[in-house]
């Protein structure tokens, strides 16, 4: 059955407010780097406040199976904070920013043994990440988490994430992981970013008031009036309404990531999903190649320029990174993660870049092999001194 629905799935046609001829159907075998965020009611019993062990199980066939088919696969995973207040028997109810820490603190290990479990049994190696507003926002930061990320997927294991609760506080933290699944979504190039929670997709009004709320199953942009739709409900454990996810929904579509809610509150989730259980898709105009390399390209102020030869100009237009090797000069006063121009031999722009190290260092490494980097830095550092996905060419 698993490996039917692969095949299968076919999402509905547009519907509502907008409509606009789909070029492609997306189906969920086509996306090749896949992140799924699991919300607090979903994982963890409500009145019990234990672990959903079951459910995981089932998740994780599904997600197995996504990963065996060769897409990577993240897992945005919330629960600490409700499996730790169980644990340390906290009232219910709203909890004090330094109980729901603790809380996180407790609830955090076992959420994360329960995943390596369920990955493990699988054959999945699982690795835990857990990141802070600020390791999404401040770029050399974002770069640090985002190489991590790859390379955990290179090396074929599943990223489980969640936010840092025990050191993030009221005014620099995500608050919700709808957001925060989003963010890693853009941060890790995904295609498609799940949202698994205790409601089908996103409705026409809250379905509890309106009984002739319909749901819709395809958006093809967020409009003012889909943002008027999402109203402001949360249920009791997590703390993200519709409103959070659709915040969620900008940020992945702007970054490129297609995004479903879906009811995870069944077995085998996203098979189900891909069987064609009701849902709603938000769909992205771009792909996460281009939706990086329009925001290096436009929205940042460049901080220095990195000359390159002949061979590195043409070896970055057919599709390479940029290694000090192809380096002649740099100028600026640029830190690791700043946006740099580079320039060809005739000092004409032929793109800008994301630098790997900051302008000392980038200095030191000009014309050195790759092989040579530890030995001039003191300190082992990343072949390339722009990676081809950091990257926008002119005319790219
Ligand atoms: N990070 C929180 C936790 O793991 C959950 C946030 C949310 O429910 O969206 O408990």
């Amino acid at each position: 059955m698993l490996l039917n629905w692969l095949k299968a799935t076919t999402i509905p046609k547009p519907g509502i407010p907008e409509r606009r001829p789909l070029s492609a159907t997306p189906i969920l075998a086509s996306f090749r780097r896949i992140v799924v965020k699991v919300g607090s009611s979903l994982l963890v019993d409500q009145t019990a406040g234990l672990l959903k062990r079951e459910w995981l199980e089932a998740l994780a066939d599904d997600l197995a199976e996504l990963h065996r088919r060769g897409a990577d696969v993240l897992a945005v995973s919330s629960g600490s904070i409700a499996l730790g207040r169980t644990v340390l028997k906290l009232p219910k109810g709203p909890l004090r920013l330094e109980d729901s820490q603790a809380a996180a603190a407790v609830g955090q290990i076992e959420l994360a043994r329960t995943w390596a479990e369920a990955l493990g049994q699988r054959g999945i190696t699982a690795g835990q990440i857990l990141v802070t507003l600020n390791d999404t926002e401040e770029r050399r930061r974002y770069l640090n988490a985002r190489e991590t990320i790859g390379r955990l997927l290179d090396m074929r294991a599943v990223p489980v994430i969640n936010e840092n609760d025990t050191v993030a506080t009221t005014e620099i933290r995500y608050g919700d992981n709808d957001r925060l699944a989003a963010r890693v979504a853009t941060m890790a190039s995904a295609d498609l970013l799940i949202l698994l929670s205790d409601i089908e997709g996103l409705y026409t009004a809250p379905p509890k008031d309106d009984p002739s709320a319909r749901l819709i199953p395809v958006v093809p942009r967020i409009t003012f009036e889909i943002e008027a739709m999402a109203g402001g409900a949360a249920s009791e454990l997590s703390r993200g309404g519709m409103r959070t996810k659709i915040e969620a929904g900008k940020i992945a579509t702007t970054g490129g990531a297609h995004m479903i809610i879906a009811d995870g509150r069944v077995r085998n989730p996203i098979s189900r999903i891909a069987e064609g259980a009701p849902c709603t898709w938000f769909l992205t105009p771009s792909t996460p190649v281009t939706a990086r390399k329009k925001w290096i390209a436009g929205s940042l102020e460049p901080r220095g320029t990195v000359h390159v030869d002949a061979g590195a100009a043409r070896a970055l237009f057919s599709g390479k990174s940029l290694l000090p090797a192809g380096v002649t000069r740099v100028e600026g006063n640029f830190d690791r993660g700043d946006c740099v121009v580079l320039r060809d031999p005739s000092g004409a722009e032929i793109g800008r870049g994301l630098v790997a190290y900051d302008a000392g260092e980038a200095g030191q490494l000009v014309g050195r092999n790759s092989r040579d980097i530890e030995a001039v830095l003191g300190v082992p550092g990343r072949a390339e001194m722009i990676h081809r996905d950091d990257m926008a060419l002119v005319g790219e």
